[in-house]
């Protein structure tokens, strides 16, 4: 596609939002009415395949057990595997997206995601460059390097529409012209970084309403000269012009501007951790209604992704708000050319995090992409590979690097902190056979100490490089095992560097690791 295709698919303006959408309170707790036929006896599940649990939909057989009775077992067929390097025909309905599995290893799969800026091979990490740039790095480091070579990144809108506007963006050919990436960038809608970064963000039925911080820096700055020290309310904040919506409508908008390969729905987004159910219940079924809006906004379904991103709290029940949130999307499945996962990693215990990913993972399509948001600790890739997960994102492994902390293998956290005192002589690279810039540079953990104690950047840019070449390359291992069917061996073999056990010095694997294997059917004995 050339720059000015790309320039006259962008809108505009944002659409207005279709009165029909908008739900009155008195229904904000009622089940969505297109949910009324579903039978909640039953697992959500839809498009399942061997050897991922069978589902409604697949065909049943009849057998006879030990007493005689006859019992009804649902028969999946065998997934469909297409062959490594399959060109993709981006045929209807997702002409943007085409999705081949390639190898599973129990419920594990090796697939690429092919997205109009090229293939993406999964498991993949994508890193988080907020405002378009990876922090440290440039595009050429990300794509010239066999350390690095990523296919796609993720870019934040909210910042993005702050600065320097998605107006700009769009007029300059898309983000991919802008900062001078011909790969894959995956956008989220923004409203998560409004509801968590901003002060005086609130959700209502029409969209996020949150104060711009830019102009809120200024009048603070006035106030301040005022010798005024009373914290501003929402009504200064309204009449000052410095509050503002972001609704459904504005984030797609913004999104179709910038021009991304997959883009996010808005959802209602409630901490993980909140403990109010009927604020669940309310953002649940509004994260339905958001979703059609969002469809019925998206103006470029040719060339851009619309992923759904399924929430509902911790509940796993059967019917419950997660089974609800999948429900919802099995309704609307013609829609979407991929799912995401929500609502996690934001600070509940390990095991409930699982187990929400595990129940996705079982209802979620097998011939589509999931993409666990949020999640980069490589523990946890790992255990969520076993489950299923194809897609993840984190600014950890970045964030991480600016304190100076880099990914190793070996016993957990599987980290090295090259400020501390023990590196100051260490004259090994951070990772032997690591082929990032700082490793294959020569710069051992000694000269990075005394670099990251000086605060010279050149530092920070060696490790963030080293951190990403880290989940590359532990991206590639676990592609590689899944291509020899060998991906409970990689798992028990990654496990085991991280916890040695007490008896022998280090820790013991913790329950939710064990538990969640044994989900994905991988035994650490
Ligand atoms: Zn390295």
């Amino acid at each position: 596609m050339n720059l000015n295709e790309r320039k006259m698919s962008a809108p505009a303006e944002p659409p207005d939002t279709d009165p029909a959408f908008i739900a009155k309170e008195e229904d904000f707790t009622k089940l969505p009415s297109e949910l009324s036929h579903v039978d909640w006896t039953k697992p959500i599940s839809w498009g399942k395949y061997e050897p991922y649990p069978p589902s409604h939909d697949a065909d049943a057989i009849t057998t006879t057990d030990d007493d005689g009775d006859k019992q009804t077992v649902a028969l999946a067929p065998p997934l469909p595997l297409t062959p490594e390097g399959t060109a993709p025909s981006f045929k209807p309905p997702h002409k943007a997206l085409e999705f081949h599995v390639h190898a599973t290893s129990g419920r594990a799969r090796y697939t690429t995601v092919h997205l109009p800026h090229g293939p993406v091979a999964t498991p993949v990490f994508m890193p988080v460059g907020t405002k378009g740039t990876l922090k440290g790095l440039s595009p050429m480091d990300v794509t010239n390097s066999d350390a690095l070579n990523n296919q796609i990144i993720l870019a934040n809108t909210y910042h993005l529409a702050l600065q320097p506007g998605t107006e700009l963006i769009r007029d300059a050919g898309g983000l991919h012209n802008f900062m001078n990436w011909d790969r894959n960038i995956l956008t989220d809608s923004g409203g998560f970084q409004m509801v968590s970064l901003l002060k005086l963000a609130e959700i209502t039925e029409e969209g996020v309403t949150f104060e711009n911080p830019f102009l809120s820096d200024n009048n603070d700055k006035e106030r301040e000269t005022n010798s005024s020290n009373k914290k501003r309310t929402r009504q200064e904040a309204t009449e000052s012009g410095s509050m503002m919506l972001l609704r459904p409508e504005d984030s797609i908008y913004h999104q179709n501007n910038i021009g991304s390969d997959i883009i996010m729905a808005l959802d209602d987004v409630v901490s993980s951790v909140a403990d109010d159910k009927t604020r669940f219940q309310i953002a649940t079924y509004r994260t339905l209604r958001w979703l059609d809006r969002c469809f019925a906004a998206h103006r470029r379904p040719h060339d851009q992704n619309l992923f759904p991103i399924v929430q509902g709290g911790l509940d796993v029940s059967r019917g419950g708000l997660r089974d609800v949130c999948l429900a919802g999307f099995r309704e609307r499945d013609d829609k979407a050319p991929g799912y995401a996962i929500g609502g996690l990693a934001g600070g509940e215990s390990k095991d409930d995090f699982w187990k929400v990913v595990d129940h996705c993972c079982r209802a979620l399509p097998d011939t589509k992409p999931r993409y666990l948001m949020g999640v980069g600790y490589p523990l946890d890739l790992v255990v969520c590979t076993g489950l299923g997960v194809d897609m993840y994102d984190c600014v950890y492994p970045t964030r991480t690097a600016r304190f100076g902390v880099a990914l190793i293998d070996g016993e957990a956290p599987g980290t090295l902190r090259l400020k501390s005192h023990a590196c100051s002589e260490d004259y090994r690279v951070i990772m032997h056979g690591c082929k990032c810039m700082a490793c294959a540079g020569g710069y051992t953990r000694s000269r990075l100490h005394a670099m990251l104690k000086n605060d010279n950047p050149l530092a920070v840019s060696l490790v963030t490089h080293h951190n990403l070449a880290y989940m590359m390359a532990l991206n590639k291992r676990m592609r590689d095992a899944i291509k020899n069917d060998a991906y409970g061996d990689f798992a028990r073999s990654f496990v085991r560097d991280q916890y040695r056990g007490k008896d022998s010095g280090g820790q013991d694997v913790p329950k939710w690791v064990k538990d969640a294997l044994a989900a994905a059917e991988i035994s650490l004995d």
